[in-house]
């Protein structure tokens, strides 16, 4: 006989066979589809929206639950079920006419956002971001504001289960204020040069490079695919179709490297998941941060060391033969750290990233709470954008309006950059406690230790713990911003002589 559990377990796995048509859908909009599929493809979306949402949260499922919980047996039962029943929870809470509200508010307010950054005209974005947040306050309280907590943190569930403002708090100011000061020093220091990035350097040579690079890494092109996008980024539907996408300029094979290597740590943890428990919590990604932490840990802990350009001067010598002739192991290493305090956040180097971060969680937990006006965000900004980064903000679109997070409703999201970035200098050092010589296996690009490391701690384990069990466990420690701190600090102060 069908267990109730069997029975559950099958119905979220139709759930996310219509996601992951989704997923598939949403990569060839961003990648293939012609202009004339826009329309078509909107109604395509909505209706698996629909469908899957309509699965999701249906009766049915509710009393399959209920009957799972009181049978649950064995460690993955458990799991599975409590973090079935917490989705279930979330998608039942909010009346199906706010979610409607919601969808198509965000849906006109992101139109106007486009426009109104276009324009630099804030103005014209304002009652739409009015209007997103006197809704994202009504979708909170539904939600329910955890035990003494705000209503933000309800929102912030969605991307990082635990994730509490206070908590963040606690961990950001001296972190703002560290970070200020160490970019305050490098600015008075002498940058390395930037001579490696302004090279011109054929695009087909340049994937040719990245695309080897993430195969060394161990993404998996049996596996998945790496194509090109606008903004770079991770989906496909399960760990047998990864897609990841990059982007080219002629003159920045460094942006290029890094936002390959950025999105293939997506990429390995996503080929990581356990397959065994496909479209069930144990083999989904537990949180955005932890998500993040993979792709920022290739992307800076790896990508931006000594003994990777070690390995990869080689590599571009193969590939770009003359055009890099005289660029030694130093001089990459130095330029792939340089530090610059710019105003657009997703152009940010490691030491500065944070601070944008940070300004945008304490804004945005000052609007919830009522705390600052829209009308007063420009000015707030732009004062955060002096104190923390020392630079002026000429207008809102390289300001306030550069982001397209609060257009789309997704508040309580910009910490799990920050989150995804301290984990990732957790498991880092957790791996170099545990992999001997870790080093020397990068220059010689072996990075089968690493990926199997990460494997076994993170990737493997999907949902069953909790971000914060899980950094604990793989680490020793919970979150702990320290350990970011001083890694950052002993790569940048000899870098730049301070
Ligand atoms: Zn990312």
């Amino acid at each position: 006989m069908t267990t109730a559990y069997e029975t559950l377990l099958e119905r979220t796995r139709e759930v996310h066979l219509l996601e992951s048509t989704a997923e598939i859908l949403s990569w060839d909009q961003e990648t293939m589809m012609p202009a004339g599929g826009v329309e078509h493809r909107a109604k395509q979306m909505a209706l698996l929206a629909q469908l899957s949402h309509e699965r999701a949260s249906s009766d049915e499922l509710g009393d399959l639950l209920a009957t799972s919980a009181d049978e649950a047996a064995g460690d993955d039962a458990i799991a599975n079920v409590r973090e079935l029943q917490r989705d279930y929870e979330r998608r039942t809470r909010v009346p199906a006419a706010l979610v409607a509200e919601m969808a198509e508010t965000t849906s006109r307010a992101q139109h106007a956002w486009a426009e109104a950054r276009a324009a630099s005209d804030f103005a014209a974005f304002q009652p739409w971001l009015d209007k997103v947040l006197h809704l994202s306050r009504q979708r909170a309280e539904c939600l329910g504001v955890p035990e003494g907590g705000e209503l933000w943190d309800a929102l912030a569930e969605d991307f990082e289960p635990g994730m509490r403002a206070a908590s963040l708090e606690r961990l950001f100011t001296p972190l703002r204020e560290k970070l200020s000061t160490l970019v305050r020093e490098i600015g008075s220091a002498t940058p390395p040069s930037n001579r490696f990035n302004e090279l011109t350097l054929p695009i087909e040579q340049q994937e040719a490079f990245v695309r080897s690079v993430a195969g060394s890494m161990g993404f998996d092109f049996e596996r998945g695919r790496l194509d090109r996008s606008t903004h770079p980024f991770c989906g496909g539907s399960h760990y047998g179709d990864v897609r990841i996408t990059t982007r080219f300029h002629d003159d920045n094979l460094g942006d290029a490297l890094g936002s390959t290597m950025h999105e293939a740590g997506h990429g390995l943890y996503e080929q990581g998941l356990s397959a065994d428990h496909l479209g069930t919590p144990l083999g989904s990604s537990v949180s955005l941060g932890i998500h993040e932490s993979q792709s920022r840990l290739w992307e800076n802990h790896v990508g931006r060391s000594a003994a990777f350009w070690r390995w990869a001067r080689p590599q571009l010598a193969s590939t770009f033969g003359a055009a890099v002739a005289d660029f030694d192991e130093p001089e990459l290493f130095r330029t792939a750290n340089l530090v610059r305090p710019s105003l657009i956040r997703v152009e940010a180097d490691e030491a500065t990233y944070n601070l944008h971060v940070v300004v945008r969680f304490e804004l945005e937990r000052a609007l919830i709470r009522g705390d600052l006006t829209t009308a007063d965000l420009p000015a707030a900004w732009n004062e955060a954008y002096v104190d923390c980064l020392g630079v002026e903000v000429p207008d809102d679109r390289r300001g306030c309006l550069q982001d397209v997070h609060w257009s789309c409703g997704l508040v309580g999201y910009f910490p799990t950059y920050t989150l995804g970035t301290l984990y990732s200098a957790q498991f880092y050092a957790a791996a170099e406690r545990a992999i001997p010589d870790l080093d020397g296996h990068i220059e010689r690009g072996e990075f089968e230790p690493l990926r199997g490391w990460l494997l076994a701690n993170v990737h493997c384990h999907g949902r069953r713990f909790s971000p914060d069990a899980l950094c604990a466990r793989a680490t020793g420690s919970g979150l702990d911003a320290d350990v970011f701190l001083s890694y950052l600090e002993s790569k940048l102060r000899p870098v730049y002589g301070i």
